[in-house]
C-alpha cells in the first residue's frame, strides 16, 4: 500500500478551497488537508465533482443482465461471446450464463433529486427487474444461443451506471482545478478497465502527467457545452445505444442538435449545408448538391471515405471563396456571387481565399 490508508464508510462533503486549489477535503468524518485529491465517485463523480467547479459530464443509465441456471454442456471456461448483430453478450457464471445487452432505447435514470444528484445512500442498491425493456434482448439472445430456451433465469441484476456522452470514461486532471483528478464514468466496463485506468490514474498524479496518450479518455476533452445536463443526458443515451452498432467512419450523432451555432450557420444552411457537430458547433461538413437528399448521416459511410466531398470542398476553396470560423475548425465555401457580401459582414478571422 505504499503508506496509504483506506478508511471506508466516510463521506465527501465538501472542499476548502484556497486559491483555486484543493486545500483540504471535508468529509463526515473531518477535515482532511490535502495535496491532490483523486475523484473516484462512480455516478456520484458529478456531484463531488461540482463541490470543486468541475465539470464531470456523466449520466446515470440502467443496466440490467440476467444469470440462467446451469446450462447442461456449458464449459467452465466458455469464452465470453459478445454478438454485436444482436447487441448481446454472454459468459458462464457457476455453470450457467450471464446474458445482457445494450438496447437501442436505454433508459436513463431520473432520481428525481434536484440537479439529478444521486442519493447518497444508493450505494450497492438495484433496481426492481424490468422483463417488459429486457424482451428485446432475450429474443435476440435466444436466437443465438437456443439453449437458454431450456433453463430458467435465476436472477436478474439491474442497476444504474454512469455512461458518457461520448462512451469513454473520464481520466486525468481536472483543468478547473489543479489538483482534482478523475476517473469515473465506466459506462459498464470499469471492472474490465479498472486495473488500467487505476494505474494510469496512479502514474498521472505521481508523474504529473499522463504515462501515454489517453486523449481519447481525457477529461479536456470535454467543453463548457458539457455542462448542459439535457444535452449530456442526450448524447449519452445515443452513445449508449451505439455501444454494439458498427463505428462508421465519420459517423455523426444527432443528438441534442443544434446547440452552438456560428452567425454563418442560417446562411451556410440555405447553401444546403449538411453539419457535422464538434464539441457543440454545428460546422458543414459538405453541401448538398441540388437533388441530392441533405441527410446528417453521411451518403458514403463506410464505403469510400470522405474522399469525395473532400475533393469538392476543396476545388470550391481553390476556384471560389473559403470562409473559417475562428471558433471551429470550420471551413466551407461559397459561389463567387456571395463572396464579396461575406467578406464586408463577416465575423473576425473570415478570409476570402482564391488560389491556395
Ligand atoms: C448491471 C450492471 C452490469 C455491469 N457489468 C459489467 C461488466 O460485465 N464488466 C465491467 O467491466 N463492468 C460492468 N459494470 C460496470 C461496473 O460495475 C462499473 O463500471 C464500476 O463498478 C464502476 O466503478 P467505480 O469505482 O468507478 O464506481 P463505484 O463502484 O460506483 O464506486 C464509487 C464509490 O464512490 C462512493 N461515493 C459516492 N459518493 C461519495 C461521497 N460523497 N463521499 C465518499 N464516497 C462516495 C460510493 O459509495 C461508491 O463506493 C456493470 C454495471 C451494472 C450496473
Amino acid at each position: 500500500m505504499h503508506g496509504a490508508q483506506l478508511i471506508e464508510g466516510v463521506r465527501v462533503t465538501g472542499f476548502e478551497m484556497k486559491e483555486g486549489r484543493i486545500a483540504a477535503v471535508e468529509t463526515s468524518a473531518g477535515r482532511i488537508g490535502c495535496e491532490t485529491v483523486v475523484n473516484c465517485g462512480g455516478q456520484w463523480a458529478r456531484q463531488i465533482g461540482a463541490q470543486a467547479g468541475v465539470s464531470v459530464p456523466l449520466q446515470p443509465v440502467k443496466h440490467q443482465y440476467i444469470v440462467t441456471e446451469p446450462v447442461p454442456g456449458l464449459a467452465a471456461d466458455a469464452p465470453t461471446l459478445r454478438d454485436p448483430d444482436r447487441r448481446t453478450y454472454f459468459k458462464e457464471e457457476v455453470g450457467g450464463l450471464v446474458m445482457g445487452g445494450y438496447e437501442p432505447d436505454p433508459q436513463p435514470w431520473h432520481t428525481g433529486l434536484p440537479g439529478g444528484d444521486v442519493p447518497d445512500e444508493w450505494e450497492f442498491r438495484l433496481f426492481d427487474d424490468d422483463f417488459d425493456h429486457f424482451e428485446q434482448h432475450l429474443e435476440q439472445a435466444i436466437a443465438r444461443v437456443p439453449a437458454l430456451t431450456q433453463v430458467g433465469v435465476r436472477q436478474m441484476i439491474h442497476g444504474p451506471e454512469s455512461f458518457t456522452p461520448d462512451g469513454n470514461f473520464i481520466l486525468g486532471k481536472a483543468p478547473e482545478c489543479v489538483n482534482m483528478f478523475v476517473g469515473a464514468g465506466f459506462n459498464a466496463f470499469g471492472i474490465a478497465s479498472g486495473g488500467g485506468a487505476g494505474w494510469a490514474l496512479a502514474e498521472w498524479v505521481a508523474r504529473g502527467e499522463a504515462p501515454l496518450d489517453l486523449w481519447a479518455v481525457d477529461i479536456r476533452r470535454f467543453a463548457g457545452v458539457h455542462r448542459n445536463r439535457p444535452r449530456v443526458e442526450a448524447r449519452t443515451l445515443e452513445a449508449c445505444a451505439k455501444h454494439y452498432t458498427i463505428a462508421w467512419p465519420h459517423d455523426e450523432p444527432v443528438s441534442g442538435r443544434p446547440c452552438l451555432t456560428s452567425p454563418l450557420y442560417d446562411r451556410l444552411k440555405a447553401r444546403r449545408a449538411v453539419f457535422g457537430s464538434k464539441l457543440g458547433w454545428e460546422r458543414p461538413n459538405w453541401f448538398a448538391p441540388e437533388g441530392r437528399r441533405r441527410a446528417t448521416s453521411l451518403p458514403w459511410a463506410g464505403k469510400t471515405g470522405s474522399a469525395r466531398w473532400a475533393r469538392s470542398t476543396g476545388r470550391c476553396a481553390r476556384r471560389w471563396a473559403c470562409s473559417i470560423s475562428p471558433h471551429s475548425p470550420n471551413s466551407s465555401c461559397a459561389g463567387r456571387a456571395r463572396r464579396r457580401r461575406w467578406s464586408a459582414s463577416a465575423p473576425t478571422g473570415w478570409r476570402g481565399n482564391r488560389g491556395g
